[in-house]
C-alpha cells in the first residue's frame, strides 16, 4: 500500500526541486520518504495518515513551548483579525525592541526582518560598513543561512582565502571569507597575527547546532572575545538557534561573553517568520535612514509574526522555565545514554538547554572534523527505526535535536524505552 505522505512526495517532486522548500527535509542525508504533517499539538506531530510522533524537532527550534500553544494561537488570531500587515512602523515592534533589550541587553539597538538568513546577512554587511573592511571569518560546520559570502568553505590556502561552497557563489565573493576550525584556538591566534586588522567581523555560532551539538571551549571563546577587540574587528553571535533557547539570554548569558552584534530568529517568532540583528549603538547607527548602510523589508516586524514571537518571549519568562527545559533534556540525554551502553552500542550524547546532540562515537565531538567520526549508517538505522515508533528526531547525523516545554516525563520514557529496542537491533 502506498502512504499519503509517498504519493505527496511523488507530486511534489514534479513541481518543487527536491519536492522540498528546504533541502534537509528531503531525507537525502537518511534515504526514505519524508513525513508530510498536518497537525502538531504540545509535544507531538501528526501525518497526513494519522500517525502520531514525539516530535524532537519542533521546527528546528521555534517551538519552545509546543505546537499550537492555546496563548500564542489567541494572540495571532486577534493580531491577524486587525490587518495582516502594515509596512509602516507599529507599537509592537517597539515592544519586541524593548523586550530583546532586557533578555539580551548586548543588543543595544535592535533591527527586525524575517529571517535567520536575513539578520546573519544584514548584521555582515553593518559590520563591514561600520569597520570599512571586508574580511569575515566564520568556522567550519557553522551554519549562517544561505547568503552567499556565508556558503563557503577553506580554500587550499587556510588563512588566505575562501572558496564556494555552494554552486552559484561567485569565487570574488567567497574569497573575502575565511573558515576556521571550530574550537582550535592557535588557528584563530595565527590568522588575527597575519591579518587581524583587515578582519570585518568574525561570526559564530556561540553552541553549534548545524553540524549536530558542538560545544565551545570557554578558552576558545574568551580568545576570539580579546582578539576581536584587540583589532578592532566586530564579534557576531549567530544566536538564531541558541538565542532564548540555550538560556533566557541566550549563550552570551550562559557563558558570559559579550558580542558586540548579535543575530536571532528562530524562537523569536515563535513559528512565524521573524529574524533579529543588533548589538552595540555605534555600530546599528551604520544603518539606514541614520547611516549608509542599506537593509530593509516589506514584511520586516509584521505585526502577525511579532505577536506570536513576543507571546512566545512572555511564556518563556516564566519562573524556572529554562532551569526546568534543562533538566528534561537532560533527561532525554541521559535516558538514551543509559539504553545505548546497555544494548553495547557506542554511543554517546549531551545536552545544552533544551539543545541536545546524539553521536554514534565513543565522545562527544568539538568540531567538524571529529564529528565526521559519528557511525552514519548506525544513525540512519537508529533514525529509521525511531522514525517507525513515531518517534520524530532530525533526518541527518548532523542536526541538533530540541525539547519544548510541552514534553512530558511521560514522553521521555517513551522515546527511552523505544530506543532501548532500537539499540538492541543496531550492529
Ligand atoms: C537556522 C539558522 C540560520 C538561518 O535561519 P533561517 O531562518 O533558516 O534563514 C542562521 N544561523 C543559525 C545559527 C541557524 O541555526
Amino acid at each position: 500500500m502506498t502512504s499519503t505522505n509517498q504519493t505527496l512526495f511523488d507530486k511534489s517532486q514534479e513541481l518543487i526541486p527536491g519536492g522540498v522548500n528546504s533541502p534537509v527535509r528531503a531525507f537525502r542525508s537518511v534515504g526514505g520518504t519524508p513525513i508530510f504533517f498536518k497537525k502538531g499539538l504540545g509535544s507531538k506531530l501528526w501525518d497526513v495518515d494519522g500517525k502520531e510522533y514525539i516530535d524532537y524537532i519542533n521546527s528546528w527550534g521555534p517551538m519552545i513551548v509546543g505546537h499550537a500553544h492555546p496563548t500564542v494561537i489567541k494572540a495571532v488570531q486577534e493580531a491577524a483579525a486587525n490587518s495582516l500587515s502594515f509596512g509602516a512602523p507599529t507599537g509592537l515592534e517597539l515592544e519586541m525592541a524593548q523586550l530583546i533589550n532586557k533578555l539580551v541587553p548586548s543588543m543595544e539597538q535592535v533591527r527586525l526582518n524575517s529571517s535567520g538568513t536575513e539578520a546573519t546577512m544584514s548584521a555582515i554587511r553593518t559590520a563591514r560598513g561600520f569597520t570599512g573592511r571586508d574580511k569575515i571569518v566564520k568556522f567550519e560546520g557553522c551554519y549562517h543561512g544561505h547568503s552567499d559570502g556565508l556558503l563557503v568553505k577553506a580554500g587550499s590556502g587556510l588563512l588566505t582565502f575562501g572558496e564556494p561552497d555552494s554552486g552559484g557563489v561567485p569565487a570574488s565573493v567567497a574569497a573575502h571569507t575565511l573558515t576556521l576550525e571550530y574550537n582550535n584556538t592557535q588557528q584563530l591566534k595565527d590568522l588575527f597575527d597575519k591579518t587581524g586588522d583587515e578582519v570585518a567581523c568574525v561570526i559564530i555560532e556561540p553552541v553549534v547546532g548545524n553540524m549536530n551539538l558542538i560545544v565551545p571551549h570557554m578558552e576558545f571563546l574568551q580568545t576570539l572575545r580579546e582578539l576581536c577587540t584587540k583589532h578592532g574587528a566586530v564579534l557576531i553571535f549567530d544566536e538564531v538557534m541558541t538565542g532564548f533557547r540555550v538560556a533566557l539570554g541566550g549563550a552570551q548569558a550562559l557563558y558570559n561573553i559579550k558580542p558586540d552584534m548579535t543575530t536571532l530568529g528562530k524562537v523569536i517568532g515563535g513559528g512565524l517568520p521573524v529574524g533579529a540583528f543588533g548589538g552595540r549603538k555605534d555600530i546599528m547607527q551604520c544603518l539606514a535612514p541614520v547611516g549608509k548602510v542599506y537593509q530593509a523589508g516589506t514584511l520586516s516586524g509584521n505585526p502577525v509574526a511579532v505577536t506570536a514571537g513576543l507571546k512566545t518571549l512572555e511564556l518563556i519568562q516564566a519562573p524556572d522555565f529554562h532551569a526546568k527545559l534543562t533538566a528534561q533534556t537532560q533527561k532525554l540525554v541521559d535516558g538514551l545514554k543509559a539504553a545505548a551502553k546497555e544494548a553495547g552500542v557506542i554511543f554517546n550524547a549531551q545536552s545544552v538547554g533544551g539543545m541536545f546532540g546524539l553521536y554514534f562515537c565513543e565522545k562527544c565531538p568539538t568540531s567538524y572534523h571529529e564529528m565526521l567520526q559519528s557511525n552514519k549508517e548506525h544513525f540512519n538505522q537508529f533514525f529509521h527505526s525511531m522514525l517507525d515508533s513515531g518517534i520524530y528526531l532530525g533526518p541527518s547525523a548532523f542536526e541538533a535535536g530540541f525539547v519544548s516545554a510541552a514534553h512530558t516525563d511521560e514522553d521521555i520514557a517513551n522515546t527511552v524505552a523505544a530506543a532501548k529496542k532500537v539499540f538492541s537491533l543496531i550492529k
